[in-house]
């Protein structure tokens, strides 16, 4: 019943790699960014103890009241933890390092894989309807990744345009396949988007030529450049779209964005 009330379902995207530094954090604020700048309604979800895109949404921790700590293990209502950024549209749920304890709190808890997927279904309030929740997965394969994946419809890969790029991929896809098998058998693989590209580099145009080999369609065509400005983007607590639109990367982020949504218009069709 509450189904039909609700206007919206939101499509929900992990964003997830367990090698650190690989652009997880940059690809979310930034491809939220650009999801609300085109007219959706945008959550980010801070699954990191680092914090790093709460930091980055200019949510300092001091500000951080409830965070997505409170939202697994303390039944804190989805729409207590939800808290609006400078972009319009756009919303995170913050974390602190509070969140580096969960995994192990979790173990004992016989929900533990489905903490979030269930806060992420609370019926959906006025003001709080959103068309794209991207979560933001710490650098590990652990019980926070696996709740996300189990959130999740979708899961987006970042791979750094570096050597041993391709390592670590085949456990992650490994991880996807276990979830889809147990826990959330609709769990697709929305992409893998290389990230940190640069042009002049004979490395990034091998790892892209390797990931495009083995992955085929399952590469954006968009590819994201290194690009100083979205770097800086953060310290400024902005995204690259705010800080520099026209920018080499805000101009990138645009356009993942805009490959995603006709990408699934295309499946959904
Ligand atoms: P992760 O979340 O996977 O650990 P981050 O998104 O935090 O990775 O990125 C790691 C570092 O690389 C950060 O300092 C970030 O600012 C920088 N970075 C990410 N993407 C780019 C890019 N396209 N150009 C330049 N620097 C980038
Ligand atoms: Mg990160």
């Amino acid at each position: 019943m509450l189904d039909v009330l609700r206007t919206k379902t939101p499509k929900i995207i992990a964003v997830a790699n367990q090698k650190g530094g690989v652009g997880k954090t940059t690809t979310t604020i930034n491809l939220g960014a650009a999801l609300s700048e085109s007219g959706s309604k945008v959550l980010i979800v801070d699954l990191d103890p680092q914090g790093n895109a709460s930091t980055g949404l200019g949510i300092e921790p001091e500000d951080r009241e409830f965070t997505t700590y409170e939202l697994l293990l303390e039944d804190v209502d989805l729409q207590e933890v939800i808290v609006p950024t400078m972009m319009d549209g756009l919303s995170l749920i913050p974390a602190t390092v509070d969140l580096s304890s969960a995994d192990m709190e979790l173990i004992s808890n016989e929900k533990r894989s489905f903490l979030l997927h269930d806060a992420l279904r609370q019926p959906q309030i006025d003001g709080f309807q959103f068309d794209y929740i991207l979560i933001d997965c710490p650098p590990s394969l652990n019980l926070l990744t696996v709740n996300a994946m189990v959130a999740a419809d979708s899961v987006l890969v970042p791979l750094q345009s570096e050597f041993f790029a391709l390592e670590g991929l085949s456990q992650l896809m490994l991880t996807v396949r276990e979830i889809r098998q147990t826990a959330n058998p609709k769990l697709r693989i929305e992409g893998v988007v290389l990230t940190m590209y640069d042009n002049r580099n004979n490395l990034s145009q091998q790892v892209e030529a390797d990931a495009r080999d083995n992955l085929g369609e399952l590469v954006f065509s968009t590819i994201i450049p290194r690009n100083v400005r979205v770097s800086e983007a953060p310290s400024y607590a902005l995204p690259v779209l705010s800080y520099d639109s026209t920018s080499k990367g805000a101009l990138a982020y645009r356009a993942l964005a805009k490959e995603l949504v006709e990408k699934n218009g295309k499946n959904a069709a």
